[in-house]
């Protein structure tokens, strides 16, 4: 199974059904599991055997979508969540504690920044933005002895920057910290973070994962392999008094943070991915591939066309030659995705004129499912950031975020066309 190729995968793995078993995964709609014995139950609490106790913690739905988006990104576990913002909270969380800090490139995707700079400050972790650009030595330089970890965004919503994963990498292991990645845009389709030295590795499933709009939900995938034995690391370390005395890294060496990561954060405050969300995120995984070539295609075709419009100002889109994330896009991306942001010629109001005129691409608060969407970040889904922080993020009041669809290529350039003469 492990050296399947990625099609075989995404539709393969996960699920192996028995002698007269249903074919597809079922959606186990259970709350609860029956046991023989009171034994077999205490062996399950303890963590002493593999399997189901309680749909909050573990469910076989869930389970199979959590094996295959492992498989797929060459992990040793995961831990699917009821939201892409659960999985990277909690995967800060699992290993930064109150007085505790963390790097993160700027740039980020609007809730994370939020996350980041309000949420998890209340709870004393401090996250500190750094700049795309940076060179290794200052990077290496913001590092502080409370420094939990660095987070990047593989290629980073809306700005679409690509994480030059190998500095970043370099920087974090130097001192003794995990790079964690949010890999949301390039799927492990178009990117696999840990072969470029990741050592966690989170998405929003209710992007291209789940790619029909129909589900939202988060995972947390663990490489497997990091030393996190060094002293920064107490809680993966030292035995769990909440758990009667487990140590993750010596009860479970291959997958430690992981079960921390379920055996407290999941445990303590719940939010898991639901059986039917992880029944219709498995059923669009299952096409990743075919419809990701799709989204690059169009994506790169509608770059080149506005590229080329004489009503439109800029366009940013790494597969364009001359894109400034060109280079690092090659270097570590299969292709750029399906997402471009553009600026009218006029600015701001001529962006919404656009937005208003367009008939096939809709407007809605969403990217990264087969239908061509557009959003107005600066209004929408950064609203909340301030102009600095807009700014930061790589936002310009006129940007215009377009995620392409895999509808046919011809419509959508038809589409964008009338609209742009209206504007
Ligand atoms: C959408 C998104 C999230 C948040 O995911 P939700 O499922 O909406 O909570 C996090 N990171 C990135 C890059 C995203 O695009």
């Amino acid at each position: 199974m492990a050296d399947w190729k990625f099609a075989t995968k995404t539709i393969q793995c996960g699920y192996t059904p028995g002698d007269g078993e249903a074919r597809i995964m079922p959606i186990v709609q259970s709350t609860t599991y029956k046991y023989d014995n009171a034994q077999s139950v205490a062996e399950l609490f303890d963590l002493k055997r593999e399997g189901f106790f309680y749909t909050r913690l573990a469910n076989p739905t869930v389970d199979a979508f959590e094996k295959k988006m492992a498989a797929l990104e060459n992990g040793v576990a995961a831990v699917a969540l009821s939201a892409g913002q659960t999985a990277n909270a909690f995967a800060i969380l699992n290993i930064a504690e109150c007085g505790d800090h963390v790097l993160a490139n700027a740039g980020l995707y609007g809730g994370t920044v939020s996350l980041f700079s309000n949420t998890l400050k209340k709870y004393g972790v401090e996250v500190e933005f750094f700049p795309q650009d940076i060179t290794r030595d200052e990077l290496a330089k913001l590092v502080r002895p409370n420094t939990k970890a660095i987070f990047a965004e593989s290629l980073a919503n809306p700005a679409l920057i690509v994480a030059d994963f190998e500095l970043l990498a370099d920087v974090a292991h130097a001192n003794g910290i995990p790079l964690i990645v949010d890999n949301t845009f390039p799927t492990p389709y178009l990117c696999n973070p840990f072969d470029f030295g990741a050592d966690i590795v989170t998405h929003a499933t209710t992007k291209y994962i789940d790619g029909h709009a129909t589900s939202v939900g988060g995972i947390v995938i663990e490489k497997g392999g990091f030393n996190w034995n060094n002293g920064k690391f107490p809680g993966l370390c030292e035995p769990d008094e909440s758990y009667h005395g487990l140590t993750y890294i010596k009860d479970f060496p291959a997958c430690p943070y992981s079960v921390k990561l379920r055996a407290q954060y999941v445990r303590d405050m719940g939010i898991p991915m639901m059986p039917f969300n992880a029944f219709l995120s498995n059923l669009g995984l299952e096409t990743l591939h075919v419809r990701m070539d799709r989204h690059c295609e169009n994506a790169q075709k509608l770059a080149e066309f506005l590229q080329n419009h004489p009503k439109v100002a800029w366009v940013k889109y790494p597969g364009l030659p001359g894109d400034p994330g060109y280079a690092l896009a090659q270097k570590y991306l299969k292709g750029a995705s399906g997402v471009l942001c553009f600026g009218a010629k006029g600015g701001k109001a001529a962006g919404e004129r656009v937005m208003n005129a367009l008939k096939l691409a809709a407007i809605v608060v969403h990217v990264a499912d087969v239908r061509t969407g557009v959003l107005h970040p600066a209004s929408m889904t950064h609203r909340q950031l301030s102009d600095s922080e807009l700014v930061a993020a790589g936002i310009s009041p006129e940007l215009v975020r377009v995620s392409v669809g895999i509808e046919d290529i011809d419509d959508i350039i038809a589409d964008f066309d009338q609209a742009l003469a209206q504007a």
